[in-house]
């Protein structure tokens, strides 16, 4: 079994043939139970002959009888690409730290840039926690909202309005101090709009942090309780109760970054996945305590302890991506559009 990939030439070292990355693909989608992605049967039987596809099962239950390989209704679903260029895809989405562009990814994978960025497309399709697997954030949440995109040309005499009434995108997240965060494009900050996604994203008993929008205050009454602290005054904690949203602040820079940096050109349409997949980053890393041995002067040693936080390991992360990925079969349109059959 593949436990680590450290490269994309990796790839093609630890799977040499298509067969292997069918394998690998199998084991990560269906595990021990092989299920028919048609009716969801667990009793099927392989296919075999000369003329049969490798990789072809079918359905025994009589009602179905369906053929399947591991691809069927995955967003792999049909493709004419080796199955190791999309393990190839798949690391390098999950390895960049600030995500990747179909430019640079079509020069990785030697394959043009249309087929890069339909890639780069399925593989944040698999992102999105459509089934909840996550659970919702608890302890101490902080919650805030974020205009994204660039600032606005500068024009002599005209004052740019910032934050809320700028008609940019607004993303809505909440981040747990334990290292979970959810990020969703809304289409305005009111509180009826974000009342039922914090309430659907935080278990009640949290700790709800935000700033002192008004929007918060029947949102908050919700929760265990509530902290605000005041925003616009470039006040990031409180100082009396100790309360702060650096969290929360932290996965926005994030996004913000790669909104800028990598994703420049970005279309409303797709900001969604783009914020997926940089919420998945976030949410797969894991604290590791390094201690820092240091001597003073005076000769006493002090130790200092921080927490670092590093991604979890590149195949359990490919691994969670493809257990849900049956049913998300996706296909490119010839206009550069997505759509889902
Ligand atoms: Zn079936």
């Amino acid at each position: 079994m593949i436990t680590e990939l450290k490269s994309v030439r990796d790839v093609w070292k630890k799977m040499p043939t298509e067969r292997h990355a069918r394998l690998f693909l199998e084991n990560a989608i269906w595990g021990d139970d092989r299920f028919c992605p048609h009716c969801g049967s667990l009793s099927s039987r392989p296919l075999r002959g000369v003329s049969v596809r490798p990789g072809l099962y079918q359905c025994i239950e009589k009602e179905c009888r369906s053929q399947f390989t591991v691809t069927t209704k995955t967003p792999l679903h049909a493709t004419k690409l080796h199955l190791r260029t999309w393990i190839a895809a798949m690391f390098l989405v999950l390895t960049s730290s600030k995500g990747i562009s179909s430019v640079v990814m079509s020069r990785i994978l030697g394959v043009n840039q249309k087929t890069a960025w339909k890639l780069g497309h399925a593989i944040r399709e698999l992102m999105d926690d459509r089934q909840g697997i996550a659970g919702r954030l608890s302890g101490v949440v902080e919650v805030d909202e974020a205009f994204v995109g660039g600032k606005p040309k500068f024009r002599h005499g005209v004052k740019n309005k910032r934050g809320r009434g700028t008609g940019k995108p607004i993303v809505l997240v909440a981040a747990a101090r334990n290292g979970q965060a959810r990020a969703v494009l809304i289409p305005n900050a009111q509180g009826r709009t974000m009342k039922p996604i914090i309430e659907g994203w935080i278990d009640p008993a949290s700790a709800l942090i935000t700033d002192k929008n008004p929007s918060y205050g029947k949102i908050g009454a919700a929760f265990a309780s509530h902290h605000t602290i005041q925003h616009n005054k470039r006040q990031y904690a409180n100082t009396k109760t100790g309360a702060h949203i650096n969290t929360v602040e932290a996965v926005n820079a994030v996004v913000q970054r790669a909104l800028i940096g990598v994703y420049h050109r970005l279309g409303r349409k797709h900001l969604q996945r783009y914020l997926d997949e940089i919420i998945w980053r976030w949410n797969h890393r894991t604290p590791e305590n390094k201690v820092r041995k240091r001597k003073s002067s005076s000769g006493l040693s002090t130790s200092k302890t921080t927490t670092v936080w590093r991604p979890i390991p590149v195949v359990d992360q490919m691994r969670g991506l493809l257990c849900g990925a049956v049913g998300r079969q996706m296909r490119r349109t010839p206009s550069w559009g997505l759509r889902w059959p």
